[in-house]
């Protein structure tokens, strides 16, 4: 809130009072907000592949050069993979912009919570996910839910990343899920780092890295959750976390059920 006060003047120009003006102007900082980071983002996040993907580039322009072929490979794949990353902060940041401004559009429909999740599951990357035990104890009894089939793989697939990411060694993934009168709950469990209590209530927030070398590292972007928590929320739903620091984290989304027009008149 902002609150500007000023002089009240009679007819005489003598100050005959104060007058005091309030202004919610959280939506303006909120602006500013997304702008700064938007900048931040731009110089911070873009430099680093976009240095590198010149530097290799030049390398392999040089002229007096006569690089192996697997050398070659080598670089192009490097370059790829940087071109790769700078393409998933551009797609995260206009998901993020949709978010903020309400206007994300969801094609909803009747899904299947168990057709969704062996669907993300496939998705995964086989270099990623090799090491990793998948497992997913729904099955096809579940009642459907209402919502955007792809925005919802998107919410799964990037909590399994996540689940995988953020383990030293051999990442283990339970998926379960069970409904009650509402919502069905879609659980992601994970025997990986976890996540200290202190952070637990910021890795929603745009940018929040736990540990910023670690994530550098291994290709994070700080907007995945959230992106999911908008997703979620915008299905009128709910995303929550519980962790345990070295012993692993669970990640429940809830979904509202889909009411066909019978059931919503069997209610009334
Ligand atoms: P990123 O794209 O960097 O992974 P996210 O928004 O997906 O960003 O995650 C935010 C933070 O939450 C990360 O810094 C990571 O440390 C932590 N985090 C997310 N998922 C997990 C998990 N399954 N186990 C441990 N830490 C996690």
């Amino acid at each position: 809130i902002l609150l500007t006060v000023f002089p009240v003047t009679g007819n005489g120009n003598d100050e005959v009072g104060k007058g005091m003006v309030w202004r919610d102007i959280t939506k303006e900082h909120e602006v500013d907000k997304l702008k700064n980071d938007l900048i931040s983002m731009v110089s911070h996040e873009f430099k680093t592949p976009i240095t590198s993907i010149r530097g290799s580039v030049e390398t392999l322009l040089r002229e007096d050069a006569d690089w192996e072929e697997d050398f070659k490979r080598e670089m192009l794949t490097g370059i790829h993979e940087d071109i790769e990353h700078v393409q998933e902060l551009v797609n995260d940041w206009l998901d993020i912009s949709r978010i903020e401004a309400k206007a994300i559009s969801l094609d909803k429909e009747p899904v299947q919570p168990h057709a969704i999740i062996t669907s993300a599951i496939r998705k995964l990357p086989k270099h990623f996910a090799s090491n990793a035990k998948i497992e997913s104890i729904v099955d096809d009894s579940l009642p459907f839910i209402y919502g955007d089939r792809v925005r919802l793989g998107q919410v799964l697939l990037n909590l399994f990343t996540n689940a995988i990411r953020y383990n030293d060694d051999s990442p283990h993934i339970e998926i379960s899920a069970h409904s009650d009168e509402a919502y069905v709950h879609i659980s992601v469990a994970d025997n990986g780092i976890g996540i200290n209590e202190r952070h637990l209530g910021k890795i929603f927030d745009r940018f929040y890295c736990v540990d910023n070398e670690r994530e550098r590292r291994l290709g994070g972007t700080g907007l995945g959750l959230t992106i999911c928590k908008g997703i979620i929320e915008a299905h009128n739903g709910m995303i929550k976390v519980q962790s345990s620091e070295g012993i692993g984290s669970i990640f429940t989304i809830s979904i509202p059920k889909y009411r066909s027009a019978g059931a919503e008149y069997e209610k009334i």
